[in-house]
């Protein structure tokens, strides 16, 4: 938890070699986009975020849990993040972008399936 959400995650980092590998092109954490995307695929018209369970507050997450210290503050700043992610998604989806959400929690426990799944999802 020392370090804060950031730009190429190891997660992330997965799913792109993964996905590009299979032969896909994307774009990175485009700023014109809200939320700027973890991936862009402008050719589907699709995105894909990855969200760390801890930072973005994953319902019911064993990574997820929230520090016995500070607990309101972190509270406050995770519901903040939560807030965003519903605003960006929802601001995507009005310019006519399909969002894929991939849980950090999903690609640990899962990693072949989640990332098979992933690929189909954008290229169908
Ligand atoms: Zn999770």
């Amino acid at each position: 938890m020392s370090k804060i959400k950031g730009k190429n995650t190891k997660p992330e980092i997965l799913v792109r070699k993964f996905l590009f590998g299979k032969g896909l092109r994307y774009r990175l954490h485009d700023k014109r986009l809200s939320g700027k995307p973890d991936l862009v695929f402008p050719k589907y018209k699709k995105v894909i975020f990855i969200h760390g369970c801890f930072w973005h507050g994953h319902e019911g997450c064993k990574y997820f849990v929230i520090p016995k210290t500070r607990t309101e503050w972190w509270l406050n700043k995770i519901n903040r993040n939560k807030e965003r992610d519903m605003e960006s998604l929802q601001k995507l989806k009005n310019e006519g972008w399909e969002v894929i959400l991939v849980w950090e929690c999903d690609l640990k426990n899962n990693k072949e399936d989640v990332l098979n799944t992933l690929y189909h999802k954008i290229i169908n």
